[in-house]
């Protein structure tokens, strides 16, 4: 027996799956979190399969979570569907609970939340709604795993009982009879249990369902004529029609079956949001909240942190001193000796220096994430992102992605509209990932140390990374390929809560796990390859300095790319390059080639060394390239999962290689002409500037498509 487990985003699909199955799937308070459907059997019953299917609010073809869930609960044929219900929530959440029973599979209606509906001092009447839906109605609290017996004895039942669809809700009498009329035409096509959802899919007009059947033509013109009709009689669309009578349907007994305690006082949740949401004070609170978290983690108290981590572990007498010392009192060969300290343990070890600062950000997003702010911000860049056809959807994969690209271009997959998906998956790699931030702690410290603006630097880099998405949306938008506007948004926000100590600490640690896990291998590997090809020559002679190595003669002949952007050196260049494998590279790269082991030694201040081949305006251009330019590889390949072909891999990379060099050139050229410098290069800047300006400011040509 399969039971499918279908409802709301954060109605609690997962929290039941994970007690049923005793799974242990991630439990997040956003859409996107599962995006696949996922099995378990019944801890207590092995013959019973549940399916934790993606949150949903209806059964509509627009979203890859609806598809997922619609055509498995459709074409799969489950034996039963438990629908959850969040209780404190009953009249959105019974709206997708109409087109569930609609599909002629069975339904058992999961009341959860009943903990909160009966801290609020709420009444539910089950009973009436079961009377009215014509299906069993059990209440549970699925995270108490409260009612779950009852759950599956009434699934078990109801599975026996093999009983015959009944329709519950009747449309008005004209979309009544063209559903009759659809059904003559389709009966033959279809189940028949399922004839009348597929007739009122087909007067909904929607386009999966008509491709599946295939009506032939002549039925097919007929049926949309007399739609067209009808639709203009009422000045309304079909699937509008439909979704309002559904509405009204649920409406017209909610008050009945949900009797609300009127004395409750107005939560705190809604008093907190009239001011972090508010239509003025949200986004500069978001701002400042931002750079809080960036200045803390990064400048302040992270960035004292790593420096304790830098100059006493690392420092001289620290672990590459240690470790050196051993070896060459067992007298190891040099050239092994240097692979070790000066390419191992100097390139991991830059690395890791920055752990601290790393904990604190993780920390500190943490926080803000499970408290229920982030959820918010959604809302808030949703007026925003909505001008330029983008929904506030768009920042989850935003969110995610300051952890890691990989998870955040998956997460695209929430949103509805194809175009919209492709353009999140090529920009949403521009936030700062976890491995990136190394890179913005490295240039803020050492290029930036005792600068007034110093404090500046890291929190630039996250709102760099917003800004390029809302850029590129601006730009992309006027092309073809991704003209229109977005879907509506509807997200349930969740009530604020403290952060779990658990559930932050377990967050933050998985976070830094894979992050020290890379360093022990992929960064680990990379360090000793470059300290390798910086050590020697072509001639296999080890050298004292890199300047005439393999690496560095490679290095020399592709330099001059980076030139303009005020970085043509070659240890940058390679740097860019292995950070290819992986951001943190580009820290380690350096710490090789830089000598961190070394320099250590000598106790000076480890990253002063960079101050030779950078000044603090080619080390941000340095860093904006970075942060902005094809991400790493396993990004990439995300990508090309996700957008499915080659072609537009290709053309995700080459947006954000292109992106990333204007944008550089411009830092770097245009911030010289302030120091005093204009020359050739100064006009090419001024030039790059003004074209992005025209492509961001140009009338839209699509401006049409994007009204209606
Ligand atoms: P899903 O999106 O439907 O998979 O929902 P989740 O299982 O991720 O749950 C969403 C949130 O609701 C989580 O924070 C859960 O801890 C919470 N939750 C789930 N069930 C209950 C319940 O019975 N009572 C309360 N108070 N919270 C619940
Ligand atoms: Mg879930």
């Amino acid at each position: 027996m399969r039971i499918a487990l279908a409802g709301n985003p954060n109605s609690g699909k997962t929290t039941l799956f994970n007690s049923l199955t005793g799974n242990n799937q991630h439990i997040g308070n956003w859409p996107g979190v599962t995006v696949e459907k996922k099995e378990g059997q019944l801890r207590t019953d092995k013959s019973i399969t549940i399916i934790d299917l993606p949150g949903i609010y209806s059964l509509s073809p627009y979203s890859l979570e609806e598809v997922i869930s619609r055509d498995y609960i459709v074409n799969e044929n489950p034996d039963i569907v438990v629908n959850i219900v969040d209780g404190s929530n009953l009249e959105r959440n019974l709206y997708l609970t109409t087109q569930l029973i609609e599909t002629g599979v069975p339904v058992v209606i999961a009341i959860n939340m009943m903990d909160v509906i009966a801290k609020n001092k709420d009444v539910i009447r089950s009973n009436q709604i079961a009377k009215m839906l014509n299906c069993p109605v059990v209440e549970i609290t699925a995270l108490k795993s409260q009612g779950f017996d009852e759950l599956i004895e009434k699934s078990k039942e109801l599975y026996a009982e093999k009983k015959k669809y009944r329709p519950v809700l009747w449309y008005s009498e004209p979309i009544e009879k063209m559903i009759s009329k659809i059904s003559e035409v389709i009966k033959e096509k279809v189940d028949s249990q399922k004839i009348r959802w597929f007739a009122i899919k087909v007067f909904e007009r929607d386009e999966k369902v008509l491709e599946d059947l295939s009506i032939n033509k002549a039925d097919l013109e007929t049926i949309f004529s007399e739609i067209t009709e009808y639709e203009k009689e009422l000045d309304d669309d079909s699937e509008s029609l439909v979704t309002r009578e559904r509405y009204a349907f649920i409406s017209r007994f909610v008050d009945r079956v949900y009797i609300k305690n009127k004395i409750k006082a107005q939560n705190i949740s809604s008093k907190i949001d009239k001011i972090l949401t508010n239509k003025y004070l949200g986004l500069p609170i978001f701002v400042v909240i931002i750079f809080l978290v960036y200045y803390l983690s990064i400048t302040t108290v992270g960035g004292i942190m790593t420096d304790f981590v830098n100059d006493v572990v690392f420092g001289s007498g620290g672990i590459p001193d240690l470790v050196r010392g051993l070896l060459e009192s067992i007298n190891t060969w040099p050239w092994l000796i240097g692979a070790i300290v000066d390419g191992a343990i100097s390139g991991v070890g830059a690395v890791l220096g920055f752990l601290p600062q790393m904990f604190m950000l993780f920390l500190l997003l943490g926080i803000l994430e499970e408290s229920g702010y982030m959820a918010r911000i959604a809302f808030i860049l949703d007026r925003i992102f909505r001008r330029f056809g983008l929904s506030g959807k768009a920042f989850f994969p935003m969110l995610i992605s300051t952890g890691c690209a990989v998870p955040g271009v998956m997460a695209a997959r929430t949103i509805e509209e194809e175009n919209n998906r492709k353009m999140m998956i090529m920009t949403t790699t521009f936030m700062p990932c976890g491995a990136k931030l190394p890179i913005i702690a490295l240039i803020a410290g050492a290029m930036f140390r005792g600068s007034s603006i110093q404090w500046l630097i890291a929190p630039s880099a996250y709102l760099l990374g917003i800004l390029m998405i809302i850029i590129s949306s601006i730009i992309l938008k006027k092309f073809k390929g991704f003209a229109g506007k977005a879907a509506p948004f509807i997200m349930e926000l969740p009530d604020y809560h403290l952060p779990r100590v658990k559930g932050l600490a377990f967050l933050v640690y998985n976070k830094l796990k894979s992050f020290v896990k890379k360093a022990g291998t992929i960064i680990l590997l990379a360090s000793v390859i470059v300290w390798f090809l910086s050590s020697f020559s072509w001639s296999f002679v080890l050298l004292d300095s890199p300047e005439t190595s393999i690496l560095a003669s490679i290095g020399k002949t592709i330099d001059f790319m980076f030139t303009p952007l005020g970085w043509g050196d070659w240890k940058a260049t390679v740097a860019t390059f292995t950070g290819l494998i992986a951001k943190e590279n580009v820290v380690g790269t350096f710490g090789v080639l830089y000598g961190f082991a070394e320099v250590s030694e000598s106790g000076a201040e480890i990253w002063s060394l960079l101050s030779v081949d950078f000044s603090p305006l080619s080390a941000y251009s340095f860093l904006v390239f970075n942060l902005i330019c094809a991400p790493c590889f396993a990004a990439i390949g995300a990508i090309k999962r996700e957008m499915g072909n080659r072609r537009w891999t290709f053309y995700a990379v080459g947006f954000q290689t292109l992106l990333a060099y204007v944008l550089a050139l411009i830092i770097y050229r245009v911030g010289l002409i302030f120091t005093g410098i204009f020359n050739v290069w100064s006009i090419i800047g001024i030039l790059a500037l003004m074209i992005l300006s025209y492509l961001i400011f140009r009338p839209n040509p699509y401006l049409k498509n994007f009204d209606n």
